[in-house]
């Protein structure tokens, strides 16, 4: 049973690219680690990515038993994949973020104890004012907000002046598409549970690798005989089908640190 631990304190922000720097940094703290980590070791991941709620739930209802995740089944998963060497989460929510108060303990999990960045993807267009209490109460030098392109420029106005950090959880066919090995570094989650090969194919029969109920993580990444990629003849249904894709939204905010570190202005 987890416990509940003190709420985190704000970081000092007092130059504007602190934080898009700090967190580019972090990330490149937690590669290093995981490089210097037994690659030969099967069972090494590197990104969680969740969907707490829930793009897989119209599939997802039609199985036998299904029962969504409750607070300390997801702590468990972060903790579990935490130990597969996991140092990256984005936590994907379709609802407004309100519909979901779960949300803000399990980031914090995530970042303390497991030291994880966090991305935090909405589908949704606005944040309110609670949503933004909630979100400085997080480590922000961990954390970034993935927003759909469009909304990138609405969101930062809205919360740039907090010290969260915002970027464009958008994927354009030019910059990925199928065959992808990528999740071969990646644990994917849907909100009943099952295991999927990555985002692309949440909620597909075919990628479905179990479900955290039934089996261990590790047991997952170690079967050999489960898709651990995905091939080119599957299909993007749409521009967003990779959207908020944990490795490229980990290079994306990178980029940004690299880029605030060295030049005049941030990029979004
Ligand atoms: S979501 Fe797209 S880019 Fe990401 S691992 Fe899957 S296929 Fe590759």
């Amino acid at each position: 049973m987890k416990t509940e631990k003190d709420s985190p304190t704000r970081p000092d922000r007092q130059d504007p690219f602190h934080l898009p720097r700090n967190i580019g940094k972090h990330l490149k703290k937690c590669f290093d680690a995981y490089s210097s980590q037994d690659r030969r070791a099967p069972s090494c991941v590197k990104y969680l990515w969740l969907y707490v709620e829930n793009a897989s739930r119209a599939s997802d209802d039609k199985r036998a038993n299904a029962r969504a995740l409750q607070l300390d089944d997801w702590l468990n998963v972060v903790d579990e994949a935490a130990s597969l060497g996991a140092h990256c989460v984005i936590v994907c929510v379709q609802a407004p973020l309100g519909q979901y108060p779960d949300l803000w303990r399990l980031c914090q999990w995530a970042q303390t104890p497991h030291d994880m960045m966090v991305g935090l993807y909405s589908g949704g267009t606005t944040f309110e004012d609670v949503d933004i209490e909630a979100i400085k109460l997080l480590d922000l030098s961990r954390l970034c907000l993935f927003v759909d392109k469009k909304y990138v420029k609405t969101v930062k106005k809205a919360v740039a002046h907090e010290g969260i950090a915002v970027c464009s959880a958008d994927v354009d066919h030019e910059e990925h598409a199928p065959p992808c090995s990528m999740p071969e570094d990646i644990i994917c989650v849907g909100a009943e549970g099952n295991l999927y090969t990555c985002g692309l194919v949440l909620g597909n029969e075919e990628f479905n690798l179990g479900n955290v109920f039934e089996k261990p993580l590790h047991a997952v990444v170690e079967d050999d005989s489960l898709p651990r990629h995905v091939p080119a003849d599957v299909p993007h249904n749409g521009q967003k089908s990779c959207t908020a894709c944990p490795p490229l939204m980990a290079e994306r905010v990178m980029r940004q640190g690299a880029q605030a570190g060295g030049a005049d202005q941030p990029v979004g």
